[in-house]
């Protein structure tokens, strides 16, 4: 592989806080050296070193690839006709998900590897070179290691998420079904899943039912996520601090006590937004949980059922508005943040030895992610040093 310079950065967001200019370690009038898969170099571009290939970016903004560190992409159908019932007032309970487990099971293979590479496509036409791809549609033992053989072949960032609804026919007995994701479904999940995440809410699983499920996960070699407090208050975020996961996510409601926890532990807070956009719920606080110091992250939780977006622009531009972030806040968790939510220090930064993950803005600043909401501002992307395709179809 070959090296390209990027020159011609009007502001370029490092993330590294070597840089001392900021949350984001942003540079002006900067170049940025790519040699294969990794930053091979970040300077002034006065004194920029000669390379393979010269990239002038006329002045634009140049930042770490997002990192989407929640989404849910394996599965078959949508569900336009339950969100539009919902924005007509009916409210959303989590028995939603089974009407996309019914269309995932019947759904071929290569129907579901379709679905996922056009989602992911326009994650790339977004800005987003890194993702995190859950299970959760298929809720049996072939259909979980199915959804997550699927995923791998997309992303290292997979989890097994078996404990996101109990299936319609485990429903007399709901303690059988936490035994068999936490035992056959696990064993025939972990070849394919980096990670383990439970739905661990009202209405889906209890404390005890999570902690079985996340112990299981653990021994098995694999990192820990919750889904947590995003419908009401509730055990999750306290289990995901006391149990060492990498990220507790949604954190909409939250006593106290959970917000001091997240503060005092490495488990990282992620925000998903786009979920209360699309339930029409409220946003989690994320100037609390800021002010605290806790480490926040922005996601998509892209999902047909309650987020169906792959824009991270559009996440950071709601955490601005409506979460109290700034934008440089919201930028950083959108990309470093992700990161430290998926346990990478490779991703969302720019600095020498990072991965070669490069999103040129067709604009002069980042902040114009926040400012021009629902406009489409990728230029160019790299994902490892290679240029992407954001051609449509
Ligand atoms: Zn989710």
């Amino acid at each position: 592989m070959s090296s390209t310079l990027l020159t011609g950065i009007g502001e370029l967001v490092t993330n590294d806080p070597d840089q001392q200019t900021g949350v984001l370690g942003v540079r002006r009038d900067a170049a940025l050296l790519l040699d294969g898969d990794r930053v091979a170099w970040v300077g002034d571009r006065a004194v920029a070193p000669v390379a393979d290939h010269q990239v002038d970016v006329g002045g634009r903004a140049v930042l770490p690839g997002f990192v989407d560190s929640h989404a849910h992409l394996v599965f078959d159908g949508d569900r336009a006709e339950e969100f539009a019932a919902r924005m007509a007032g009916v409210p959303y309970s989590a028995g939603g998900i089974r009407t996309t487990v019914a269309a995932t099971r019947a759904a071929d293979d290569r129907r579901l590897a379709a679905n996922l590479r056009w989602l992911l496509a326009e994650m790339h036409r977004s800005g987003t070179t890194t993702v995190e791809v859950k299970s959760g549609y298929g809720l049996t033992v072939a259909d979980e290691a199915r959804s997550l053989r699927l995923a791998r072949q997309v992303t290292e960032e997979t989890t097994f998420l078996g404990a996101h609804v109990v299936p319609v026919e485990w429903a007399d007995d709901p303690d059988g079904y936490v035994e068999l994701v936490a035992t056959t479904m696990l064993r025939a999940a972990a070849p394919y899943a980096r990670w383990v995440d439970v739905f661990c809410e009202r209405g889906a699983f209890d404390a005890d039912a999570a902690r079985r499920v996340l112990t299981a996960g653990a021994a098995q070699g694999l990192g820990l996520r919750v889904h947590a407090g995003q419908l009401g208050p509730g055990p999750g975020v306290a289990l995901a601090c006391e149990l060492g996961a990498a990220s507790a996510d949604h954190c909409t409601y939250l006593v106290d006590a959970d917000v001091a926890a997240l503060a005092g532990s490495a488990t990282v807070a992620t925000l998903l937004p786009g979920a209360e956009f699309s339930t029409g719920s409220r946003y989690p606080d994320a100037r609390r949980l800021l002010d605290a110091g806790v480490c926040v992250a922005l996601a998509t939780d892209c999902n047909p059922g309650t987020s169906y977006t792959t824009s991270m622009p559009f996440i950071i531009a709601l955490a601005v508005r409506e979460m109290r972030m700034t934008v440089a806040e919201a930028v950083w968790a959108a990309t470093a943040g992700g990161a430290r939510a998926l346990r990478r220090d490779d991703i969302g930064v720019l600095r020498p030895g990072s991965r070669a993950d490069v999103l040129v803005l067709d604009a002069p600043s980042y902040l114009h992610l926040a400012y021009r909401p629902g406009v489409a501002q990728t230029r160019a992307v790299w994902q490892s040093g290679r240029r992407l395709d954001l051609s449509v179809g």
